[in-house]
């Protein structure tokens, strides 16, 4: 995307309020909080742009952005600190089309979309009383408030989805390949706590994608930032009150914030690393869509590389050149060798599911995101209501201090702001 000049400034600040460290989600909500209020903020980033892990790359017209993802416009957070119209948002259809016993079926949400109601009722993925439960699950999730969800009992997800008393073929040929998507594990570990979360969020609002790429996102944070973030320089030590960077040059400030991702954080204050997950996604290009459906495709038969394929083009036509098409395919829980095969396996799969069309695919790109999300099972998350972002020399945030997601980052950064405002009052 375009270099983010406009944010650029020319030297390192000798002195300020409060210096960030990371130009992601986190560090982005936290400095543009700040700065609103009138506090003398910077913020310096290791690489050449905004936005950390939400970025998108351009490549011969195509969109790419840096991983599977997208922007869930339930999330409170994104509705209260950005203006989702500035965005021009493109909802994928809501539902999914799941492969299974090697045919497609689709599973609607009969509220949002009644005209499919008889194929989800008739789609061959889980009984009458999968489906049943799951709205019923929907509905009294929709009645709780966002906060709620995070009240407990935690347990993992997969003992939640059994003790909710789905069948053990829907969880493998539903949940397993969309919560997969969404916590980049399917083992189904993560707390029950996000899956009523992330329940909630896809029923409550759209899953849409902004229609110049997800780096929109930060690129709208930043906006009111303008000559506050130094690019291409990373912070190695941090004290009270003063951070150094790579070229030995000293900022000091009231208050330090640290915004930077799990790996780093951890080099930083030399604590052990906490565990995270990968991500894996490769785009294809085509003149010829296996489908013009806006809609995401889940793998439900629990075997080869894909996990799930978005034709992304369908959602977000500026994805694409006029007559192209983008089409993005993900993996999850895969090591290092099946990685560099990927692609390849992937096409293999796909040939199966789409005929010889997917033939004539061009490979465009594969991301490999090695820290993507922070594992969350259950007794792992803080207290949201009562954060603890205050450490002996600076103050932290990001995913990691809240739950890996947008909501989580931007979270941790108001929050962040918010207790930096209080101290400086
Ligand atoms: C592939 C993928 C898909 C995802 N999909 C979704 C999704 O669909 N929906 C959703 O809600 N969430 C999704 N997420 C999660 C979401 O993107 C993250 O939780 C969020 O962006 C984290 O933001 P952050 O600011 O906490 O950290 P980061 O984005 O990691 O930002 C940290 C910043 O600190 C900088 N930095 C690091 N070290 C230093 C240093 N020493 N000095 C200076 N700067 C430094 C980094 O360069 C980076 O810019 C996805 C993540 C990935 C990777």
């Amino acid at each position: 995307m375009s270099p983010s000049t406009n944010l650029v400034s020319e030297s390192l600040p000798t002195e300020v309020d409060v210096l960030i460290v990371g130009a992601g989600l986190a560090g982005l909500a936290c400095a543009r909080l700040l700065t609103l209020s009138g506090i003398n903020t910077h913020i310096i980033e290791a690489s050449s742009s905004v936005g950390g892990r939400v970025k998108t790359d351009e490549m011969n017209g195509f969109l790419l952005d840096r991983g599977f993802q997208v922007l869930l416009t339930s999330y409170s957070e994104l509705k209260n600190q950005v203006d989702l119209e500035q965005l021009d948002l493109r909802a994928f259809k809501s539902g999914s089309l799941i492969r299974s016993q090697d045919q497609f079926h689709l599973l609607s949400d009969p509220i949002k979309h009644p005209s499919d109601l008889m194929s989800t009722v008739q789609a061959r993925v889980g009984s009458l009383s999968d489906k049943t439960k799951t709205a019923i699950l929907k509905y009294r999730l929709l009645n709780l408030c966002p906060d709620k969800c995070f009240d407990g009992p935690e347990r993992t997800t997969l003992s939640e989805l059994e003790r909710l008393g789905f069948s053990q073929r829907f969880i493998d040929t539903f949940f397993r390949p969309f919560l997969g998507g969404v916590y980049l594990e399917k083992s189904l570990n993560t707390s029950s706590s996000l899956f009523n979360y992330y329940l909630r969020c896809f029923s409550s609002g759209e899953t849409t994608l902004p229609s110049g790429g997800m780096q929109r996102l930060p690129e709208l944070l930043a906006q009111d930032l303008e000559g506050r973030v130094t690019f291409n320089t990373i912070a190695t030590h941090i004290d009270k009150g003063k951070v150094t960077v790579q070229n030995g040059q000293v900022v000091k400030a009231r208050e330090v914030v640290l915004a930077v991702d799990e790996p780093a954080a951890a080099k930083l204050t030399k604590s052990p690393v906490n565990p995270f997950k990968s991500s894996v996604t490769a785009y294809f290009s085509t003149d010829y869509p296996p489908s013009r459906d806006p809609i995401l495709i889940l793998n439900g038969e629990n075997d080869g590389p894909v996990n799930h394929v978005a034709i992304l083009s369908n959602v977000c036509p500026s994805y694409a050149p006029e007559g192209m098409h983008l089409i993005s395919v993900s993996g999850v829980d895969m090591n290092e060798n099946e990685i560099k095969e990927f692609p390849r396996e992937a096409l293999k799969q796909l040939r199966q599911w789409f005929g010889p069309t997917v033939e004539n695919w061009s490979y465009l790109h594969t991301y490999f995101i090695p820290f993507a999300l922070p594992k969350h099972p259950p007794q792992t998350l803080p207290d949201l209501k009562a954060l603890n972002l205050r450490y002996d020399n600076f103050v932290r945030i990001g995913d990691s201090t809240t739950f890996g997601s947008i909501q989580g980052a931007l979270l941790s950064g108001r929050k962040g702001a918010e207790l930096i405002l209080e101290q400086l009052d």
